[in-house]
């Protein structure tokens, strides 16, 4: 090896770090402030920097909003990648709800051990094989990094009442105005499909399609899904998604399930209502920081069911989502 090959290989060791990975300076920056935040809340550090981050599109105030992923999606664009089983989970959609967040990373702490090649659980591998997790923590971090932290993005509009479902046009104002009497927390903005937190929702599942979508709230302390259901509109698959919103309730003590309408501009009713993606809502039962162990301890076993049961059947084809929004995520730039 030549002394040039050897410096450069000295410079790429020492520019990396412990883990390996060298962090753009927005995520550099992004964890920083992340790891304030979880030190006001009690929490351990987040370790946000050890992960791999995908990054196209930054919030109101310029925060990255990004996702690292678990398992192989080097075949994304190749057929072999519609038999995998794809699972998004998001947290943190609505900023004043403390513990999604946190829970979502012990969430990656768990996949991250599990999908780990050093990981000796072959029966833990078996279940893991052939399954691809999205991770996004923090949807909406200019509300999360408030010094009081809201509902609603920088814009002052909720990013779970501006996804572009097709009741938006006719409903969602009405009912915000009429119903809601303008509660500035629940304010579906003035179009649709306007808010950077949204649009990047929107472009993740268009993107992966995934099997199944778990978003995590909090405190409402109920378990709620929108998807095909059995056997009016879907089939065996319906059956398939609802067995397991009782699989995922029975292994947390018998959680609650409840089945909320769903609202012009929610994600249950854009991607669980409209596009027949099973969609599980994970309301948490508080906002208090001190409990997040408890729930990740309550919910760890639910979390790994719903990402290693498949419920859709092998031999039904996913069906691409239709693309009627040129974005950057559904592209494949190098990410940011
Ligand atoms: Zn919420």
């Amino acid at each position: 090896m030549k002394l040039g090959h050897v410096l450069i290989l000295i410079c790429l060791i020492f520019s990396l770090n412990s883990f390996g990975i060298e962090q753009p300076a927005i995520i550099k920056a992004y964890c920083e402030k992340l790891d304030k935040s979880f030190k006001k809340y009690g929490w351990e550090k987040s370790q946000c920097e050890d992960f791999n981050w995908l990054h196209y599109r930054n919030s109101v105030l310029g925060d990255p909003l990004m996702w690292t992923t678990f398992g192989d999606v080097s075949d994304e664009d190749l057929p072999s990648f519609k038999d995998k089983d794809v699972t998004i989970v998001m947290c943190g959609v609505h900023g004043d709800e403390i513990t999604p967040i946190k829970f979502c990373f012990d969430l990656m702490y768990y996949l991250r051990d599990a999908y780990s090649p050093e990981n000796k659980d072959s029966k833990l591998r078996e279940e893991f094989k052939n399954k691809v997790v999205l991770v996004s923590p923090l949807v909406n971090p200019d509300s999360f990094f408030k010094k009081r932290p809201t509902r609603v993005n920088a814009r002052g509009i909720d990013p779970n009442r501006n996804f572009p479902t097709s009741d938006w046009m006719l409903e969602a104002r009405k009912i915000w105005l009429q119903k809601f009497k303008k509660e500035p927390r629940r304010n579906p903005g003035l179009k649709p499909n306007s808010e950077p937190e949204v649009i990047f929702q929107v472009n993740l599942i268009k993107r992966f399609n995934p099997d199944k979508i778990v978003s995590v709230h909090s405190p409402l302390t109920v378990l709620d899904y929108d998807g095909p259901m059995h056997p009016v509109n879907g089939g065996a698959d319906g059956g398939k998604a609802q067995e397991l919103l009782i699989q995922m309730s029975k292994d947390a003590d018998g959680y609650n399930i409840k089945d909320y309408p769903f609202f012009p501009g929610s994600l249950g009713n854009w991607a669980g209502q409209e596009r027949n993606i099973p969609t599980y809502t994970l309301e948490l039962p508080s906002s208090d920081a001190r409990k997040n162990a408890e729930y990740w301890s309550l919910f760890k076993g639910a979390m790994h069911k719903v990402i290693v049961h498949n419920v859709r059947q092998q031999d039904v084809a996913k069906s691409p989502v239709p693309d009627e929004i040129p974005s950057v995520e559904n592209s494949r730039l190098k990410p940011n």
